[in-house]
């Protein structure tokens, strides 16, 4: 396995930059994430850089779902990210961490009214997924006398090489307008009186390891940029969405770095843009690719058992990390407090939930592993807490960010207190 460049092994013990894994589990419990901000900020200003080679008129809209602690949210802020936002939370989340509602883009196939109505008083672009959501948010934002500008999400209805539970711009996603229906959105649109198209958007998954995926959403998406801008829109973006995946199997995938995926998409999409004479910005949504090797796992054995395989049972389980259980993913697993010794058992760890398949890596030879021992659960920045629950009735475990020689906790741990503050007792009990 290589560890990634912020991460390494001194004197048996795992490091997340200056920071002693070990020393970290000690000193905030198992189990725990633990965050590098420094490396998030890296990795953004890698992404940056691939883009900007290109062209500076571009934007990257972080995909807020993958990790929405507000602390997260304000490194990139700070950074100058924008947002790929979903929910109320989300857009929230961005505003009070200091993005600007201009860089935001509600994004999401189900909005309630009261969305539509949340982006219209924050000013905030929307990316309309249907018809119906078109002439609902036209009422909402001429109710409040306002003027909303919008894109819509295109679905290009390519196949992309990536878990089917995360290819989301297949012809029978449900995400999109479809590729036939689009010039019909945008003439009525075009006839809307609190609507504005200014933006097109697609987004075709993510996880993906090969950028030609990205080159043909591109094609299909400056070709449609031409046809809507021939009906009389006057594009001020296009949005091509994230998706670009990371080596969870550290010395194996062979993943394009945010240079190869400039290099392959920039050109499509700048030269498509000059033939068509227009030229809107570029905007881009990365989430994995911008946090997800931000950040470790940090979870303590508590028994090992011999079966019919050899089970590590650890504090963490699909409750903190769903990943593996949800979509088969794999995530490399460090015994932390014995780095640097040689593979000789081969092992399956497994959570503390009630479920056979609550199992975060299987199969996996390391160190003789004993009570007591604590196991990095690499790349966990992107969609581990934030796809977390109280299955279980487990409280969530705290988050910690570093950066340097700093430490401290961006969120507490959950209590049985926190359980119970939004159950109610009923009135006949
Ligand atoms: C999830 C999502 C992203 C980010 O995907 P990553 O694979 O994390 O880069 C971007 N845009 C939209 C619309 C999304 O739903």
């Amino acid at each position: 396995m290589n560890l990634p460049s912020h991460m390494g092994a001194r004197g048996g013990h795992l490091y997340l930059g200056a920071h002693d894994c070990v020393s970290l589990a000690a000193e905030f419990g198992t189990p725990v994430f633990v965050t590098d901000e420094d490396r998030i900020r890296e990795n953004f200003r890698r992404f940056r850089a691939a883009l900007t080679r290109h062209s500076p008129a571009v934007r990257i809209l972080y995909a807020a779902k993958a990790n929405g602690n507000l602390s997260v949210l304000q490194t990139l802020a700070r950074e100058g990210a924008g947002a790929d936002v979903f929910s109320a939370g989300e857009v929230n989340l961005a505003l009070l961490a200091g993005m600007q509602p201009e860089h935001l883009l509600f994004n999401g196939s189900s909005k309630s009214r009261a969305d539509l109505a949340l982006a219209v008083e924050k000013n905030i672009r929307v990316s309309v997924d249907s018809f119906d959501e078109l002439r609902q948010l036209d009422t909402v934002a001429g109710d409040a006398g306002a003027e909303v500008e919008i894109s819509f999400r295109v679905n290009p209805a390519l196949e992309v090489p990536t878990h089917p539970k995360i290819a989301t711009g297949l012809s029978t996603s449900k995400f999109g307008i479809p590729a036939g229906q689009i010039l019909d959105a945008y003439r009525e649109a075009l006839a809307c009186t609190h609507v504005r198209p200014v933006g097109m958007h697609c987004h075709i998954g993510s996880q993906i390891l090969d950028v030609e995926p990205f080159a043909r959403a591109a094609e299909v998406m400056v070709q449609v940029a031409g046809e809507v801008t021939d009906i009389g829109v006057d594009l001020a973006f296009l949005d091509i969405g994230g998706g670009l995946g990371i080596p969870y199997r550290r010395g194996e995938d062979v993943a394009p770095g945010p240079e190869a995926y400039a290099d392959v998409v920039m050109p499509v999409v700048l030269e498509g843009l000059a033939q068509l004479g227009i030229s809107p910005e570029l905007w881009v949504e990365p989430g994995r690719s911008l946090v997800g090797d931000s950040t470790v796992l940090l979870t303590g054995v508590n028994s090992v058992k011999s079966a019919h395989k050899r089970f590590v049972n650890v504090d963490a389980g699909f409750n903190l990390l769903v990943r593996p259980a949800m979509y088969d993913s794999y995530h490399e697993v460090v015994v932390a407090n014995r780095a640097d010794a040689p593979p000789v058992q081969e092992y399956t760890v497994t959570g503390p939930i009630c479920e056979t398949g609550d199992i975060l890596a299987a199969d996996r030879m390391l160190p003789v592993v004993e009570e007591g021992d604590v196991i990095a659960v690499l790349d966990t920045g992107a969609y581990g807490f934030s796809m977390s629950s109280q299955y279980n009735s487990r409280p969530r475990c705290p988050e910690v960010m570093v950066s340097g020689e700093r430490k401290a906790l961006m969120r507490r741990a959950e209590t049985v207190g926190d359980l119970l503050a939004t159950m109610e007792p009923l009135p006949w009990h």
